[in-house]
């Protein structure tokens, strides 16, 4: 090898490892106070809600398994009472990888039947299935309430938004608002097709949370920081924007790639930047035209 070459595989090795590094240890589990008794967690993955008051703590999703110390650690700074429930807002990793250490913690899982399902009969990355304890006990399929630290959370399935197994939480008192991942703040969403997304469901599972929203509301977004009714709305406006513009070219004969590669559809929400790492704009136009075109 070269001296330049050693040097260059050197840096790459340096990058890589301090990248890798910022990935695993070094994420920092911060906590928001919404109201008296509800705080938003944020740290890697998933946003999660805490309630906490007499009756228990009770969680919203729980991001990945090494992190579940350090979010315990965080919310033991909240309450010294037991976990109490635990439910996920839908079944990806990133929201329900520390399932099985939160069971263990003493909460109840709970989420949408098809939640349950898919964790139970889709192996993990590394192909091994998940564990009993890592599933949820209460499953429902359309809504459901608990009544806890003096309110009550309403908790209601969208049909094929995200995926096929999405809840949002009202709490009713605090006027605090979990999306799950039917909202990502300033950004194009990620739409799992191969989990019954859809760009319809999507919009529609919007446009009923806002049904019971005010102006007041603190808004718990999947991903993305604190939002509001306000954002919440013109997150709405680029959906049904974005969908009628792809809906124009299908009409207009246009393939998938022509719509993947015609950038014009999407330049307005590009230039203000909701495009990310994960879903870029082509991979956005790609997955409307999918969903409207299957
Ligand atoms: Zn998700």
């Amino acid at each position: 090898m070269t001296p330049s070459k050693k040097l260059l595989k050197l840096l790459i090795l340096l990058i890589s490892s301090s990248f890798y590094a910022q990935n695993t240890n070094e994420v920092i589990i911060e906590t928001f106070q919404l109201s008296n008794n509800v705080y938003m967690l944020v740290g890697q993955g998933g946003n999660i809600g805490v309630s906490v008051g007499d009756d228990g703590v009770f969680i919203i999703d729980d991001q990945f398994a090494r992190l579940s110390s350090k979010i315990e650690a965080a919310i033991k700074k909240l309450s010294a009472k037991p976990f109490q429930f635990l439910v996920n807002t839908h079944w990806h990793g990133d929201h329900t990888g520390g399932n099985e250490n939160m069971h263990k913690l003493g909460a109840t899982i709970i989420a949408h039947d098809n939640v349950y399902k898919r964790l139970k009969e889709t192996p993990k990355r590394d192909k091994s299935m998940r564990p009993k304890a890592a599933l949820p006990v209460i499953t429902f399929n359309d809504k459901l309430n608990i009544h806890i630290n003096g309110e009550q959370v309403a908790i209601f399935h969208v049909n094929n938004a995200h995926t096929d197994g999405d809840a949002l939480l009202y709490f009713t008192e605090s006027n605090v608002l979990h999306t799950g991942d039917t909202y990502f703040k300033n950004r194009y969403p990620y739409i799992d097709l191969n989990s019954g997304g859809s760009i319809d469901g999507y919009i529609k599972a919007v446009k009923s949370a806002l049904i019971l929203i005010d102006d007041d509301t603190k808004i718990i977004p999947g991903h993305g920081s604190l939002s509001n009714k306000a954002e919440y709305l013109s997150f709405l406006k680029m959906l049904e924007t974005l969908r009628a513009n792809v809906q124009a070219e299908i009409d207009l004969g246009k393939t998938e790639d022509e719509v993947a590669k015609n950038s014009s559809i999407t330049k307005y929400y590009d230039d203000l930047n909701y495009h990310w790492n994960f879903i870029n704009s082509e991979k956005f136009r790609r997955t409307i035209y999918k969903s409207l075109k299957p």
